[in-house]
């Protein structure tokens, strides 16, 4: 029986990488019916609704106003759905020339995803001072950190550093540590480590190596998330996972790109590797090995490759490449 999928096209070059991306996962031969709904600020019942069906979906970016306007869409689903865990992977792709590709980086990023200075909570307290809330607790914390340490033992991974600005937020970072020391507990196999956030970005561009898994509270992963992306290629690249215990959403890390909107440029490997991590928790896991290595065989080839990454191709050129390897 085919999968029902919710594929949310999004705004600026999601609907560019949306299309190529679903052009590929077709192209595996999995059976899924994409069930596409827009996701317009305050009008999210369509996509509620049709998650709730397919509990699975795949997710363009979708724009954010700079200081007001409406709340974050992703924001919106991350909490409504419970999608504690935000999951990014960080690879070097074979053949890709960046400044560090002689390292074998192999990063995954644990980004809780529901809580802290995301919590939405703002006032102006009087004219010229305002205060955000940083919201941290032991339930969400446990939840990311149990779910960073599981995978990786799962995965045979060997150390997992927990992010963190405890020396000055002593009260919600230090529950944030509390938390990850409280499940390394459990894992006397897997080291664990810790890192005050301003180190651990010289650190990551020092000695990006040292690393393996990190688990973060919700900003300092958004953060690190780009600083790793930009390690191995750029945002282009590096795909993501929001998974809760009834609903998943898969999304790149990149937001809409508003330069290269509409003008065909997009790199879209980051929604097809979103897709990927997609096939594998839908079971797929001939068809997402197939793409995967599809993709990693166009990058090898250094032919079809899109501008950011160097090349000339554009969205639809990079994707026939994919296709042609499948
Ligand atoms: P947001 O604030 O929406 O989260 P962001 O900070 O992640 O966005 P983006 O708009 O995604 O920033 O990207 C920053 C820049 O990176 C873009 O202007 C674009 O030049 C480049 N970029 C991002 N994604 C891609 C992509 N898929 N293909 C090519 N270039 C990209």
């Amino acid at each position: 029986m085919a999968h029902q999928i919710t594929l949310i096209p999004g705004d600026g070059i999601g609907p560019e990488v949306a299309e190529a991306t679903v052009r590929a996962v077709e192209a595996t031969g999995a059976a899924i019916d994409w069930e596409r709904v827009t996701a317009a600020p305050g009008e999210l019942d369509e996509v509620f609704a049709s998650l709730e069906v397919t509990r699975v979906g795949l997710k363009g970016p979708t724009a954010t106003p700079i200081a007001g306007g409406h709340q974050s869409i992703n924001v919106a689903l991350r909490k409504k759905l419970g999608l504690y865990t935000n999951f990014r992977p960080v690879r070097m792709l074979p053949g890709l020339k960046t400044r560090f590709h002689d390292l074998p980086l192999n990063l995954a990023i644990f980004r809780e995803n529901t809580e802290d200075l995301y919590s939405g909570l703002e006032h102006e307290v009087v004219p010229g001072v305002v205060e955000s809330l940083k919201v941290i607790t032991h339930n969400a914390s446990m939840k990311i950190a149990r779910s960073a340490f599981e995978w990786s033992r799962r995965e045979s991974r060997r150390k997992v550093t927990a992010i963190h600005k405890a020396n000055i937020m002593k009260l919600s970072d230090g529950l944030f540590l509390k938390c990850c020391r409280e499940v390394a507990s459990h894992y006397p196999q897997i080291q664990y480590t810790e890192l005050i956030v301003d180190n651990a970005c010289m650190q990551l561009v020092m000695r990006p190596e040292q690393f393996d898994v990190l688990v973060l509270p919700n900003l300092y992963g958004d953060i690190i998330s780009d600083l790793a992306a930009g390690l191995v290629g750029g945002l282009g690249i590096v795909p993501g996972a929001n998974i809760g215990d009834h609903h998943a959403v898969f999304e790149a890390v990149h937001g809409t790109a508003p330069d290269i909107a509409g003008k065909g440029l997009a790199n879209p490997t980051a929604l097809m590797q979103s897709a990927v991590l997609m096939l594998f928790h839908l079971g797929e896991r001939d068809a997402a090995a197939r793409l995967e290595q599809a993709i990693y065989q166009v990058y090898a080839e250094n032919r079809h490759l899109t501008g950011d990454v160097g090349g000339k191709a554009s969205t639809s050129e990079f994707t026939s490449a994919v296709i042609g390897h499948l």
